[in-house]
């Protein structure tokens, strides 16, 4: 978060100033579905064969009353549809593609674990972080992070994996063999009603090099803490979802930035009202 705006990050996570009550709807199915294959790892819930999709289906209502015991949620929030009932019917509906992608994916292995607490010293400070899944099969590591998304890249960096690949590296001394995104909503029923779990599965790559340069990225975020360089860096899409965008007092900037871009629109728009286009493409002014 700092990267992104480091007010936003002082806000949040030094001065606690949050909302009494953030609605977090759009966190609500990939929450749950986490949460169901957490415990399917972590209890070892893959060792009981066939009744096993049954178990994880009749978590599901269970798993979801907690989400929205622990969290506020707002089912009227603009642009997000939906109600406790179709939420549930849609986790129901997406546990047999996250069993089948387990299977086509090989994701069990001799050790499974997930959300896994990672911790690893760089100087006088500590970087952490929580995996999804951790897979280790037949000497291959494979860290895969769930996203419940219903697009693919929306608010979503390779940066995240690769960061979980230089933490491990620093923790074990081990580098993964394949890191990935495991996108819940996206398999397809094909014509036979068999399930394609193929565009749930991004590979994310990286290089010595991407781990060199996060590590570089990460002592100027921390240096950058330090000295207390928590300046705004408004932009439309950190804002967009920002908390603080709506307060006035704390980010004149972005409301500054809203005002310029609507300021270049209504320019753009007048100028096009002066002119037109003619069949060849020439400028055929009023
Ligand atoms: S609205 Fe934008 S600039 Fe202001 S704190 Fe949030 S992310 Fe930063």
């Amino acid at each position: 978060m700092y990267r992104e705006c480091p007010l936003r990050f002082e806000k949040w996570y030094r001065k606690h100033e949050r909302p009494a009550l953030e609605s977090k709807h759009y966190a609500v199915f990939g929450s749950v579905i986490q949460k169901i294959f957490e415990k399917f790892y972590n209890d070892q819930m893959y060792l009981r064969g066939a009744s096993v999709q049954q178990d994880l289906l009749d978590m599901a209502p269970i798993a979801l009353d907690h989400y929205l015991r622990d969290n506020y949620v707002d089912w009227c929030t603009p642009f997000f549809e939906g109600t406790p009932d179709d939420t549930l019917a849609d986790i129901k509906a997406t546990i047999p593609s996250v069993l089948q992608a387990i299977k086509d994916f090989k994701l069990l292995g001799q050790r499974n674990r997930s959300e896994l607490k990672v911790q690893a010293p760089l100087g006088e400070d500590t970087l952490e972080g929580y995996l999804d899944f951790v897979i280790e099969r037949d000497g291959e590591i494979i860290i895969v992070d769930g996203k419940g998304g219903q697009k693919k890249g929306k608010y979503v960096s390779s940066d995240q994996l690769k960061f979980y690949v230089l933490l491990y590296f620093m923790k074990y001394h081990q580098v993964p063999t394949k890191v990935a995104f495991l996108w819940y909503r996206f398999a397809e029923v094909l014509d036979t009603g068999a399930l394609n779990t193929a565009p749930m599965w991004d590979d994310v790559l990286w290089t010595p090099a991407d781990l060199k340069r996060l590590q570089s990225e990460i002592v100027g975020v921390l240096n950058g803490i330090k000295l207390g360089c928590f300046e705004p860096k408004p932009k439309p899409k950190t804002c967009e979802y920002c908390v603080y965008a709506k307060d006035i007092q704390t980010c004149r900037p972005y409301i500054a930035m809203k005002l310029a871009r609507k300021a270049r629109s209504d320019a753009r728009k007048s100028a096009v009202a002066l002119y037109d286009k003619g069949a060849n493409g020439d400028v055929i002014l009023r």
